[in-house]
């Protein structure tokens, strides 16, 4: 550290990526991305865009805005678009979670970032422990006038719950913000955006990185009631004006018109998820039921790192997360049908070795 950092960072513990090795070819299943490419119209927007880069972007999205009112019927007004959906909710820490009301609540096995923006911002937190079988119990944020954070699906354990909970959640805690993570939406679960129109505490976060094969071009939004959304834009504009660039958002607007391949995407690792947890089952895998594009798995005959450090030996990476409740866990992202095929044999040949 040097000298001239502020000293109240010194023990922030930042955010760590899953690795995005770049020694060989591995197939990757540690990060949630899609195993498919953008469309063509996708890559053919990139380019034209491309072509007007001594330009700025548009500052207030607007065609990317409309094109989500159209394929996701949410108002305008309710939509700020942003860079990744890690911006959107960097916005909601610093515009609701400080100050006065800067107290927050979310699982104690959730996304990993939620706690890092709460010590950015020196907010206090509370990690609400996630029942024995994983599974939140929505009585444990009814009421508790604190900010509160969920993913649903939740993630890395890939449960969701039930929008009448979220909903209860909402309702009891009418003087502070609920925000709904929806990064997984796409593959499961009951969207909250519905109750948006009903609940000005409510916000939703949402993502193109897993859905929409756009991980790299860093495309997320946030819907809330407009007042919210003047907020953060309010905070956008003091920090960072162009925060989506023209490419992604030309990418943006071509993978919103293409919305029928990427739901069909969506199905297909819909499909190999359910056919994968199968076949983990049959080989002694304890799997968590999963609403996302990735399995939490567990098997009682291996460690969990071990399992990670053999399958990167043998060229597959998946995500292992050195903390308590989950270390004898790992993360699998759903690949194409192919790709699971190798990962189960790969597995198969570990399992067999260890005997
Ligand atoms: C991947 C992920 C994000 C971040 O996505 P970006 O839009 O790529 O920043 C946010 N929340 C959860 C729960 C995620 O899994």
């Amino acid at each position: 550290m040097s000298k001239f950092f502020n000293t109240k960072f010194a023990n922030l513990d930042a955010y760590v990526p899953g690795e995005q090795p770049q020694d060989m070819q591995y197939i990757k299943l540690n990060t949630n991305e899609s195993p498919y490419r953008t469309s063509q119209n996708v890559i053919d927007a990139a380019k034209t865009a491309s072509l007007k880069l001594n330009l700025y972007s548009d500052p207030n999205m607007s065609e990317l805005t409309h094109k989500i009112q159209q394929v996701c019927r949410i108002p305008e007004s309710k939509i700020m678009c942003t860079n990744g959906s890690d911006e959107a909710l960097n916005f909601v820490f610093m515009a609701f979670c400080t100050g006065s009301n800067n107290k927050v609540a979310f699982p104690d096995v959730t996304y990993g970032f939620y706690k890092v923006f709460a010590q950015l911002y020196n907010i206090d937190f509370n990690e609400i422990s996630l029942k024995d079988d994983f599974s939140i119990d929505y009585r444990d944020y009814c009421g508790i006038n604190k900010n509160i954070v969920i993913a649903n699906p939740n993630a890395p354990t890939g449960l969701s719950i039930p929008l009448w909970q979220i909903e209860e959640i909402v309702k009891s805690n009418p003087n502070n913000t609920v925000t709904i993570d929806e990064a997984y939406i796409d593959f499961g679960g009951e969207s909250a955006v519905p109750l948006i129109e009903k609940y000005s505490n409510l916000i939703v976060v949402r993502t193109f990185s897993k859905s929409r094969s756009l991980a790299g071009a860093r495309l997320g939004y946030v819907v809330a009631d407009e007042e919210l959304i003047q907020d953060l834009n309010k905070l956008r504009f003091s920090t960072n004006p162009y925060n989506v660039n023209a490419m992604t958002q030309a990418c943006g607007i071509a993978a919103l018109q293409d919305n029928f391949y990427y739901t069909d995407n969506c199905k297909k690792i819909v499909a190999a998820r359910e056919n994968t947890k199968k076949a983990l089952e049959s080989m002694g895998f304890d799997v968590i039921n999963s609403d996302t594009n990735f399995l939490l798995i567990k098997n009682d005959k291996i460690d969990g790192k071990l399992l990670y450090l053999e399958l990167k030996k043998r060229g597959v990476l998946v995500r292992h997360f050195n903390t308590e409740r989950i270390k004898q866990y790992n993360r699998v992202t759903i690949g194409t049908p192919e790709q699971m095929k190798v990962f189960i044999n790969t597995v198969n040949d570990i399992l067999r070795s260890q005997k």
